[in-house]
């Protein structure tokens, strides 16, 4: 089947309606929204996953299989899994039907759902990074050190990390090029955002799909970086954005969330921001003004979203507040800082 003309906007709400949301608690009226589909073009969708009973906030890549079923690109938090199945459903698909996962790296909102799906899915093949693959075969560590962050939202925000059977797992790194079902990407290691982060690249539609290397960048409104602990490394992030570019993409699609064309603006203004925040997050190390660290995060939380508010509407900065949680990008960025010996 073809994807198009399955373009669905059964989301199209106004975006203020999550500002009544409750934060942190993760309710969404019960998956009362239906699932936004959007034809992407090139054989492909993006299944808006309405996290948090947000819109635009957690896309999944469906892709069309020549050899037939789907493959998906970042199946999203399991706890949004029947979102996607209902997404699937707009296609004409189901779980049964996925023959692919292309993990771009395994933070909660990319993959936590992988495992189920493989469950449904038994032949499906998860590729992933050789730094990822152990956790996506057994997540107890990584849920553990999630759990110290999350506390009783874990679940209701990212659902049940099941283990994804080793036999099922490709491990992907700079240079590889992987097929699954006859479409054929391009695969670039690209740290920064995670150490663990890849992105893939279809020549042949001139695709990629870039994960959070592309930061978030919602419904054209500014791109900006996502720095979560404990991985982030902005020199390596640069660089990961100069080895996207190197593939000379036509788009790149951006988990938070959509495609984009304008590549080189896009990435420009990821970079510059990147450097805004960091200099921001150096700065207030070394600032006694500020009791403690969750002042200082509290403090440039407010000031990122002051700099998203001059930009776009407050529905739209809310929009960006839930996809990036800006008080948690203090953190990895100071962490950043201080193992560079900073105060
Ligand atoms: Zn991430």
């Amino acid at each position: 089947m073809t994807v198009t003309g399955s373009l669905r906007e059964g989301g199209a709400r106004d975006p203020a309606a999550s500002a009544a949301r409750g934060g942190g608690g993760g309710t969404d009226g019960g998956g009362a929204a239906t699932p936004a589909v959007h034809d992407i073009g090139s054989g492909a969708a993006m299944v808006d996953l309405h996290h948090q009973g947000s819109p635009s906030i957690i896309g999944v890549g469906v892709l069309e299989l020549p050899a037939g079923g789907v493959a998906l690109v970042d199946p999203g938090p399991e706890a949004r899994l029947h979102a996607l199945r209902d997404g699937l459903a707009a296609l004409g698909r189901t779980l049964e039907d996925v023959r692919a996962i292309l993990l771009t790296h395994i933070h909660l909102d990319h993959a936590t759902a992988a495992g189920a799906i493989v469950r449904e899915a038994p032949g499906a093949i998860v590729y992933v990074h050789a730094v990822g693959a152990p956790h996506m075969e057994d997540p107890s560590r990584l849920l553990a050190s999630a759990g110290r962050i999350y506390g009783d939202a874990m679940t209701t925000l990212w659902g049940e990390f099941l283990p994804v059977p080793r036999e099922s797992i490709r491990v992907v790194d700079e240079g590889d090029a992987v097929a699954p079902g006859g479409r054929r990407f391009e695969v670039a290691y690209v740290p920064g955002h995670a150490k663990h982060h890849v992105a893939y690249c279809e020549a042949a539609t001139g695709t990629a799909w870039v994960g959070d290397v592309g930061g978030i960048r919602i419904r054209g409104g500014p791109a900006l970086p996502v720095t979560p602990p404990p991985d982030i490394d902005v020199a390596l992030w640069k660089a990961s954005m100069d080895r996207v570019m190197a593939w000379r993409p036509e788009r790149i699609v951006a988990t938070h969330f959509g495609p984009y064309g304008d590549i080189d603006a896009h990435f420009a203004e990821l970079s510059g921001e990147l450097d805004a925040w960091a200099l921001r997050v150096r700065e207030s190390l070394g600032d006694d003004a500020f009791a403690n660290d969750h002042e200082r995060a509290r403090a440039f939380s407010d000031w990122v979203a002051r700099r998203v508010a001059e930009q776009v509407s407050p529905a739209h900065t809310e929009l960006y507040g839930t996809a990036s949680g800006f008080f948690d990008s203090w953190w990895g960025l100071a962490r950043y800082w201080r193992k560079r010996g900073a105060a």
